[in-house]
């Protein structure tokens, strides 16, 4: 085995897993926990002292000095604040750790965004170790860090993070799904969502980063003409990763592979310096946790190599942005729910898992839509790449066939093959490479799992995920209510249901996807019909944050989160102020940036090439010289007008600053945007302030 090689078999050795948690803990303590994590409970305080004793001695074994509660507070970032080991007992410095340390903290966290659940006041919040997802070692060129991966909570024990409402929502599922799955005949089993978080991301080089404040400050580039070979040629996606972008893909992997996360698939995508990254999929919580993981390793590895990872959802007009498909699935007891089966029982739980979906969808559609909003994700939802902004489904033609088959069982049309009996019938083969191969669907079955694609490549996958979570777990009850009224429930055995239960389930399902079929479209998303199509069915658009935010002020859906347990309505309002506070404050961070890069280096740029024409176009007349003159002439108008028109642009964003209204600085910086853009051309290639799209997007 070579040194490169050996990296795979250091798969999880920086994670506190099944064999650190055999060496370090006594046999005893070692069952305890591992029963834990498996249930999801919480820590059982009685071995939390052993617990927290043996992690230590695990993290110093691997040089760590210091510990952190890990968490996800509402900023969309990772938190953490460290705590060295060393103590000071009688003036003699000793390591230690305590139960205490390791399963709650205070980290008096009062800067965080609280949306008014907390005032300063009573600031402080506390973390609680979730054990599902295991503690690992964070490494920086020096030294290491002890991470627990935690919850937040204010004293009142409403959630401060984005954690707390995916763990209740799991719940949520989880009850939901026992109740249906009793009514199917199954036994008690674990419920477990799964999540395959592809991620995508554009790589720049340091040098290029460093001279572009808009890339510094926003994450995007607010100025940038296009360059003239972008993705036209379609040759980037899937082609040969160059040579630097590989080492640095390999250094990511290692990494992540230490920590435990089965970084799976790479490659390059669809727009020039974007690319790839799929981890196998995992259980949800644990799979969500990993991906911010996945984000912080792919910026701190890229330092390493003089690059910049960009993972806003636009950092360039013009080409492709990024996303991060959510593929999600549930399974329970082990067997995916959303894996079609090959015989009419498991086709059953299948067809009626599948229309839980397609309701919840579409009675949550909004929903579903606000939780992927955000400034960033506005310039990609809806803009003529990514899914549009219409929420929809798409679940290829095999199965819409299956769909109407049930919905319609009488019509004339489906005689020929006749009619399709729930837990009678088999479902034709559903072949995988019929699934979804336009990908400008939001929400596509593909196979064996939904993948909700409109999610931005920087979102954190639980919100998305609690709010599918919530609306599933609710289509799922309601399911569940009309069988159990239906009172032919109960004698049935696993694979033995009786006629009167299937016909049961299947006028519960007519009756769903009669009401629900609006959400699924199998065709091309990006077409300018589908939005009037959409409109016609009655299908919610919320172009952008404000408008997609709206759904989380409504009183029904926080009734729904407190139905679920999920939110209460005060953390549901929480939420909505700090998300469009977020937009707000956003959007004036890039109009000030706009507005200072087109004062203080376009503006100036460009009066250095007006007056050195003026100057050369001067010196040529007084010399009497003709030609060459009227050229001149036309640039000093061209370049004159333009100098005129970027004042005006400035002036407008000024004005539009003053104010408070976001779509005011939008408009004010695309309208002067339009204009920096023409001038790039007009100026000398020397002159001009900031690096080009045609170097930032190539990195061979
Ligand atoms: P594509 O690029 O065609 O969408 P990939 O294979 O790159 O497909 O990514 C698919 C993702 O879906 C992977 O992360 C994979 O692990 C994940 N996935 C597969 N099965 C499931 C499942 N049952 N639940 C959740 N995610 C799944
Ligand atoms: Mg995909």
């Amino acid at each position: 085995m070579t040194e490169e090689t050996k990296a795979a078999t250091d798969f999880g050795a920086d994670v506190f897993g099944g064999e650190a948690i055999r060496t370090y803990l006594s046999k005893d303590t070692a069952k305890k926990l591992q029963a834990t994590i498996q249930e999801g409970k919480p820590l059982d305080p009685s071995i939390a002292g052993e617990v927290a004793h043996g992690i230590r001695h695990w993290a110093m074994d691997r040089g760590a000095t210091h510990y952190t509660h890990w968490f996800l507070p509402m900023t969309g970032s990772t938190a953490e604040k460290h705590d060295s080991f060393l103590e000071l007992k009688d003036g003699e410095p000793i390591m230690q750790f305590s139960g205490k340390n390791l399963i709650v903290g205070e980290p008096d966290a009062s800067s965080f965004p609280s949306g008014g659940i907390r005032s300063t006041f009573e600031a402080r919040g506390y973390t609680a170790w979730d054990p599902t997802s295991p503690a690992f070692i964070k490494r920086h060129s020096n030294g290491a860090t002890l991470c627990i991966p935690t919850a937040f909570c204010a004293y009142t024990g409403e959630s401060l993070d984005k954690k707390t409402p995916l763990l209740r929502s799991m719940q949520a599922l989880d009850r939901s799904l026992r109740r249906l799955m009793k009514l199917f005949g199954r036994g008690e089993a674990h419920t477990a969502c799964t999540l395959g978080a592809e991620q995508e991301y554009f790589l720049v080089d340091k040098e290029y980063w460093k001279k572009r404040p808009d890339l510094v400050l926003t994450g995007r580039t607010l100025f940038g003409a296009p360059s003239a070979k972008g993705q036209q040629l379609e040759d980037h996606y899937f082609g040969t990763i160059p040579d630097r972008v590989l080492s640095f893909m390999n250094d990511v992997e290692r990494e992540l592979w230490k920590l435990g996360i089965p970084a799976k698939t790479r490659h390059n995508e669809v727009a020039p310096a974007q690319f790839e990254l799929a981890p196998q999929f995992e259980e949800l919580n644990l799979a969500s946790d990993h991906n911010m993981l996945v984000m912080d390793t792919l910026r701190n590895v890229a330092e390493k190599h003089g690059l910049k990872c960009l993972l806003h959802e636009k950092p360039y007009a013009g080409v492709n942005g990024s996303g991060k498909h959510n593929n999600w699935s549930v399974a329970y007891g082990g067997r995916n729910l959303l894996d079609p089966g090959s015989d009419p029982h498991e086709n059953a739980v299948f067809l009626t898992m599948l229309c839980a979906v397609i309701e919840a969808v579409d009675k949550h559609a909004d929903l579903l839509r606000a939780s992927v909003a955000g400034a960033g994700n506005d310039h990609r939802l809806g803009a003529n790449e990514a899914p549009p902004a219409v929420i929809s489904i798409y679940v290829g033609d095999q199965l819409a066939e299956v769909l109407e088959r049930i919905e319609n069982p009488k019509s004339a049309k489906h005689e020929a093959k006749g009619t399709l009996k729930i837990g009678v019938d088999t479902l034709p083969a559903i072949p995988k490479d019929a699934t979804d191969r336009n990908r400008t669907s939001p929400f596509a079955f593909t196979g064996n799992k939904f993948e909700f694609r409109a999610p931005g490549s920087s979102v954190c996958c639980s919100g998305p995920m609690t709010v599918l979570n919530t609306i599933v777990a609710e289509a799922v009850d309601r399911i569940a209510d009309e069988l159990e009224a239906s009172k032919v429930t109960g004698k049935a055995k696993p694979g033995e249901h009786t006629a009167a239960f299937h016909n049961a389930l299947q006028k519960i399902l007519e009756k769903s996807l009669k009401a629900h079929k609006r959400v699924v479209f199998n065709g091309n998303g990006y077409e300018a019909d589908w939005m009037v199509e959409a409109a016609k069915r009655g299908l919610p658009n919320a172009p952008d944050t404000p408008s997609a935010l709206a759904a989380l002020a409504k009183a029904e859906n926080a009734a729904l989160f407190e139905r679920y347990g999920v939110m209460t309505a005060r953390e549901l309002k929480s939420r909505h102020d700090i998300f469009l506070e977020e937009y707000a404050k956003k959007v004036r961070i890039e109009g000030v940036c706009a507005r200072d890069i087109a004062s203080e280096m376009i503006l100036p740029a460009v009066k250095a090439e007006y007056a050195e024409t003026v100057a050369s176009f001067a010196q040529a007349e007084k010399c009497g010289i003709a030609s060459g003159t009227a050229t001149l002439k036309e640039s000093i108008v061209e370049l004159g007008s333009g100098l005129d028109a970027l004042k005006d642009g400035i002036k407008r964003l000024d004005a539009a600053l003053a104010g408070t209204e976001c779509e005011a600085v939008l408009s004010a910086m695309r309208a002067l945007r339009t204009t920096a853009d023409v001038l790039e051309h007009h100026v000398a290639d020397a002159k001009w302030p900031l690096p080009k799209y045609r170097d930032m997007l190539f990195l061979y």
